[in-house]
């Protein structure tokens, strides 16, 4: 009895080792719609992930996945962490660094967290889907996702371990310019790897505790009397300047550091140095500016509810922003609206604020990229009514009081005895663990939608007639099958990309043309190189057909050739 033990106690222990995510046994389950049946990397979604728990991720979907997953790493953080960037295509169907590409980036912003988590769930979800869904089959064959879960890894690091990081990465920065690099930061003096609020009993104070909820507390009115002040954040005055938590870790803006539209310090705050300053940001612009095919992006922010697009620059920006492209955004954002039930869509300069230097504007303004970031979270999904925003009642409705921490009396070697508590670092931003796979699956699919939209070029009408004289027409319409077209205006504007190029192979060509009006015959020539036609641009939905005389040859090859665009060909006799 005992051995038998033993050797069942070893047999799961050896399984456990081998395959540390085990396929689900399918005569327990059977599939809910529009999720994986049987996913190879078993990930709960309802939990965050430490950084180590997002590389053990990206390895393992790498590992499962080798004909659809590569994980490379573009550069490193300050403290030297690697930042990881997926790429997912079908590798069998063509290069995916030729493909129309979709990028997507979370966490930024240290304390917005969640970004990773949606960037991981797309990259999970495309990849589980692949080989169960037709959809998601097709779409990578025909595009790649270049997928980097958090950009801001040392941060995000911080936040498991200590309390609230700043909203930057952890280069040393000095807030209070007193010459000395973050000397006074926060202390979670109770241990908790939370950074609470401090509030002391006090007759003359402003504050008292909500009667209908003992937790909160109200300011009073004037002349109304208190019992409580509050005195900021858990910490002390470590370098005895007199002031407290004044130079904490970090302390720049890694969203005020991007070349396109960029301002120093004094007129944009956060902006650091220069633009791409620091080394999170460079590992970025390494990996995108060796990725020209990258046509659309997505940048994942908290909290607010809100899929934002540009300009955030002053007054528009109407010397980077055109009409035309607007009008595409405006018809994938609107969508988004309807995917990501609870957001809407924002301009940022007009609806919000002005920025400088941030993401945004350089992917659409530097790289011609069509870019959404979304503000993860917002107080409406905790009741599904803009009517009912109450924290603490959701707090104690639906987390069962796990968000918040009690007031607990501690002696402060400053202010003495106080209380410190209030809501932990998890609530008010970020999603609670069982409303985080929803959101991750809506944002998922605003990226999938957005990503099926870039442009999909395809061949037709391909036709070879023969002439007088032993010359031969060869005609043949490229049409582009998506919304987003080739270029954007502003890629146009500033000469990003070179035009698309349609190559004919297969004899001499004597003469090549644009057709501008098939029924009245009106055509453009192209005297120079006519063997490479250039196309300025293809729009969305639009088609160019194009003749050519040829000389010779009896196999034709039409190639067509765009950067964001993509590659395709077709052959005829
Ligand atoms: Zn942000």
């Amino acid at each position: 009895m005992k051995k038998i033990a033993v050797k069942y106690i070893f047999i799961s222990l050896f399984v456990l080792l081998s395959s540390p995510a085990l396929p689900q046994d399918n005569a327990l389950f059977f599939d809910a719609a529009g999720t994986p049946a049987n996913p190879k990397v078993q990930v709960s979604w309802n939990k965050y992930h430490t950084y180590a728990g997002v590389t053990d991720f990206c390895k393992k979907l790498a590992e499962a996945y080798p004909d659809l997953v590569t994980l490379s790493s573009p550069g490193k953080s300050f403290q030297g962490r690697d930042i990881h960037v997926l790429t997912i295509s079908d590798k069998k169907s063509g290069d995916p660094d030729h493909k129309p590409g979709f990028w997507i980036d979370g966490n930024i912003h240290s304390i917005e967290l969640q970004g990773t988590e949606m960037a991981m769930y797309t990259a999970w979800y495309i990849c589980e889907m692949f080989d169960e869904n037709t959809f998601i089959n097709q779409l990578l064959k025909d595009k790649v996702f270049y997928i980097a879960p958090t950009i801001n890894p040392d941060s995000r690091d911080y936040f498991a371990n200590t309390g609230v990081p700043p909203r930057s990465g952890l280069m040393p920065y000095d807030n209070d310019r007193d010459g000395k690099f973050d000397e006074d930061g926060s202390e979670d003096m109770n241990g908790d790897k939370n950074i609470s609020q401090i509030r002391r009993k006090n007759p003359d104070g402003t504050f008292i505790t909500d009667p209908k909820d003992p937790r909160r507390m109200i300011r009073v009115s004037p002349g109304e009397k208190g019992e409580y002040e509050i005195l900021g954040m858990e910490g002390i005055d470590n370098d005895g300047d007199g002031m407290i938590n004044e130079d904490g870790p970090g302390g720049y803006d890694g969203n005020r550091d991007w070349g396109f539209n960029w301002e120093p310090n004094y007129i944009q705050g956060g902006a650091h140095k220069y633009p791409f300053s620091q080394p999170e940001n460079q590992a970025v612009l390494a990996f995108i500016t060796e990725h020209r095919n990258i046509a659309g992006a997505q940048s994942f922010h908290n909290s607010g509810g809100m899929i934002l697009k540009g300009p955030s620059i002053q007054g528009g920006g109407a010397e980077a922003y055109s009409s035309t492209d607007d009008a595409v955004i405006d018809a994938i954002g609107k969508k988004g609206e309807l995917i990501i039930a609870g957001y809407r869509l924002v301009t940022i300069w007009k609806d919000m604020y002005t920025v400088f230097g941030g993401e945004l504007d350089w992917w659409h303004g530097a790289m011609g990229c069509f870019v959404f970031s979304n503000e993860l979270w917002n107080s409406y999904l905790m009741f599904y009514d803009t009517a009912s925003t109450d924290q603490y009642e959701f707090d104690r409705l639906l987390l069962f009081e796990d968000s918040f921490i009690p007031w607990q009396k501690m002696n402060h070697p400053v202010y003495g005895e106080v209380e410190i508590g209030g809501f932990s670092k998890m609530a008010g931003r970020l999603h609670p663990g069982f409303m985080l796979e929803t959101d991750a699956h809506r944002n998922a699919a605003f990226c999938i939608y957005n990503s099926f939209q870039s442009p999909k070029l395809e061949i037709k009408d391909l036709k070879v007639t023969k002439l007088e004289g032993g010359l031969k027409e060869v005609t043949a319409t490229v049409a582009n099958r998506r919304m987003l077209p080739t270029h954007s205006a502003s890629n146009i504007k500033y000469k990003i990309d070179p035009p698309d190029y349609v190559f004919l192979d297969g004899g001499t060509v004597i003469a090549g043309m644009v057709v501008e009006n098939k029924d009245l015959n009106i055509t453009r020539e192209q005297k120079k190189n006519p063997r490479r036609m250039e196309l300025s641009n293809i729009n969305g939905y639009q088609q160019i057909s194009l003749k050519w005389l040829v000389k010779g040859g009896n196999k034709y090859t039409i190639r067509v050739e765009s950067v964001k665009g993509g590659q395709t060909s077709a052959q005829a006799e």
